[in-house]
């Protein structure tokens, strides 16, 4: 067994990115300010996009998308019951309504058909969530949305290099959201991006994650003279540092080699798990690109004679860090109270949620972190 703990989801955090923390501190302008501009640069050429805005997290990103829609009280917006909290709280701080539409159970992304079926008078909305990283179904839901005049927001916070019928997750949509939080593809430590079609969404988000002061306010203590700033809403608190997006312009430069170290990991627990009674994740879809950002492992009880649980607290007691994405949303107290919401209403999702546990899955695991996690599951489940 191994000596240390493996920590699920630790980052890689390499010489570029510590240099450049260290850089920015000694500039003295650790606020936003010329790194948050180039991270912004960098992502948008990287992705292809239009707009591009550095927030501090994707759940900043997401909140300001849905306000910057136009979303009000009573407006319904169809999300998936497979994802983390951050997304459904965003549409309930926005006024909106959630509606949960259930997954498909092979590809555990949103189901296109179970969307349509949920469009009422009130949806003004869709937020699908790229699962894991593997793209969701843009066709069906583009076509949805554009027949029913439904803004579309994309999250894709496990979804930075996710790619569908060759086009980049996060265009397809009014808006895309992404996180840079410790765990995710890249990392700022905090941190997120909205993708925008349109400048006027970017203008407005802009404003609104900075208190609703007006255009470049943090200009306002360059050297090109004070300027007045005017309040023009009642805007937040999200704007990225320059001490985080110095993290990030250099994590960006090494995305093409994390993801094929990704890629290659997981791979191996393809073979490695091939003759295990557990359901592996679903190949890739022809013409997509899968981000590779949660490999996950289905435990059913029936078939193994471990129920997830304890299969979680095996790997933890081989020193091995695992997780769970996601509980179904219908689970927690609050959406059971709050909405009315019941797991059996979900079933596809529900079964995911209780069966479901999340390898390791890094570009810092070394080949023999990568053996450990595959002789710990295989001892399991022999
Ligand atoms: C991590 C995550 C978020 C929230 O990201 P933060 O940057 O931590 O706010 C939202 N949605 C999904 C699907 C996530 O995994």
């Amino acid at each position: 067994m191994r000596d240390a703990f493996l920590v699920f989801g630790s980052p890689k955090i390499e010489r570029p990115e510590i240099d450049e923390v260290i850089a920015c501190m000694e500039s003295g302008w650790l606020g936003t300010g010329p790194r948050v501009a180039r991270l912004e640069e960098d992502f948008k050429s990287y992705k292809g996009a239009r707009h591009a805005v550095a927030v501090n997290s994707c759940t900043a990103a997401l909140h300001l998308s849905l306000l910057a829609a136009g979303l009000k009280p009573g407006d319904e917006v169809i999300t998936t019951p497979m994802t983390f909290c951050a997304t459904v709280n965003a549409i309930l701080h926005s006024g909106a309504t959630p509606v949960l539409a259930d997954v498909d159970p092979r590809t555990m992304n949103i189901d296109p058909s179970r969307v349509e079926a949920a469009i009422t008078p009130k949806t003004r909305a869709l937020l699908p969530v790229h699962f894991a990283g593997r793209p969701c179904e843009m066709d069906p839901l583009c076509d949805l949305a554009n027949r029913h005049g439904l803004k579309l927001i994309e999250d894709c916070a496990h979804a930075i290099e996710s790619e569908y019928r060759g086009n980049k997750t996060g265009r397809f949509g009014d808006f895309g959201c992404f996180s840079f939080y410790i765990t995710k593809n890249i990392v700022t430590g905090e941190g997120g991006m909205v993708l925008t079609r349109e400048e006027e969404d970017s203008a407005r988000i802009k404003v609104l994650a900075l208190h609703g002061m007006s255009k470049d306010a943090w200009k306002r203590f360059g050297d090109e003279g004070y300027k007045h700033y005017s309040v023009v809403e009642c805007g937040f608190k999200y704007n990225m540092m320059d001490l985080q997006a110095a993290i990030g312009i250099h994590q960006l430069q090494r995305i093409e080699s994390y993801w094929q170290r990704r890629r290659d990991i997981w791979r191996r627990y393809n073979e490695a798990f091939a003759g295990l009674p557990v359901a592996l994740p679903a190949d890739p879809d022809p013409d997509t690109r899968h981000a590779y950002h949660l490999y996950t492992l289905l435990v059913d009880e029936a078939k193994t004679g471990i129920g997830r649980d304890a299969f979680l607290n095996a790997m933890t007691k081989r020193n091995i860090g695992v997780g769970v994405h996601y509980l179904s949303i219908p689970e927690h107290p609050f959406y059971r109270q709050a909405l009315g919401w019941k797991p059996e209403d979900y079933p596809n999702a529900m079964r995911i949620g209780r069966q479901t546990a999340s390898l390791p899955l890094s570009p810092k695991l070394t080949d023999g972190d990568v053996q450990d996690v595959i002789d710990a599951v295989i001892g399991i489940f022999s």
